[in-house]
């Protein structure tokens, strides 16, 4: 297994969150991680990336322990996180928010390039100002400068929000090629159609508690499961 979280539990100051959460993502396995909104999907990657107060139970990457490690360490350890709302640099341009990303200069030409294979849209606006990219665009990008770390492993929190229908077309095929590569992901989104396709298999979140997993098509075949724990209450 590449990452494996046992027995977690999670809090903000009195606030239980996670409770007895376990998961796991194998070597390049797409999984998705499903619930509704404030399930805790969130805190779930902000657990893995060592950003929340307080954590207990055990987390592995690689079977070593990341359990509480700060940012830095968990992102040395092959983990890229890409947080929802497309956290780019909107004042910077394209380059410039890539390199942000770069962990090793000399490879700079090669690690671009591989972006750009993925993403062609973001070569041809290399110098624009990233804050007046599409959404589309502005999310590739976060996942371009994800990528130039060369992550074993990368976090996605909803790729697909406050996206236009034809730009989530886009924003998954990019996910689609990406996965075709030799990384793994957890990709957790409430476009649970588009988020199942991309993956291989899935986990079900609720009130902090995974209530269910399966292959990502067993899923995707359940309506009463998704009505139930994904319908709109
Ligand atoms: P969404 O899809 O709406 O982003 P989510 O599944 O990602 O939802 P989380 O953001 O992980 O949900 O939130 C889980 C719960 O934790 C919610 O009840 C939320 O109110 C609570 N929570 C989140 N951040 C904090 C915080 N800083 N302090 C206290 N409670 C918090």
């Amino acid at each position: 297994m590449m990452l494996e979280i046992e027995s977690v539990d999670g809090y903000y100051g009195k606030s239980h969150i996670l409770k007895g959460l376990s998961l796991e993502v194998g070597d390049d396995e797409i999984v998705a991680l499903l619930g509704r909104n404030g399930a805790g999907k969130t805190t779930t990657y902000r657990g893995i990336m060592g950003v929340l107060p307080r954590i207990e139970g055990r987390i592995t990457m690689h079977g070593e322990d990341i359990t509480g490690l700060p940012p830095d360490e968990v992102y040395n350890r092959n983990i890229s996180w890409i947080p929802e709302r497309r956290r780019i640099f909107a004042n910077l341009d394209v380059q410039e928010n890539l390199e942000m990303g770069l962990t090793d200069r000399s490879e700079r030409e090669s690690r671009f390039q591989e972006v750009f294979d993925l993403f062609p849209r973001l070569e041809e606006r290399l110098d624009q100002q990233a804050g007046t990219l599409s959404g589309g665009e502005q999310q590739m990008l976060a996942i371009g400068r994800a990528l130039v770390s060369h992550p074993d492993l990368i976090l996605v929190d909803e790729p697909f929000e406050g996206l236009m229908p034809t730009l989530v077309d886009d924003v998954a095929d990019a996910l689609a090629k990406l996965a075709e590569g030799d990384v793994a992901m957890l990709i957790a989104d409430q476009r649970t159609e588009e988020t199942l396709e991309l993956a291989d298999s899935a986990y079900i979140i609720e009130n902090g508690r995974i209530v269910h997993s399966d292959s990502a098509a067993g899923v995707a075949s359940d309506g009463d499961l998704q009505e139930k724990y994904l319908g709109v209450q």
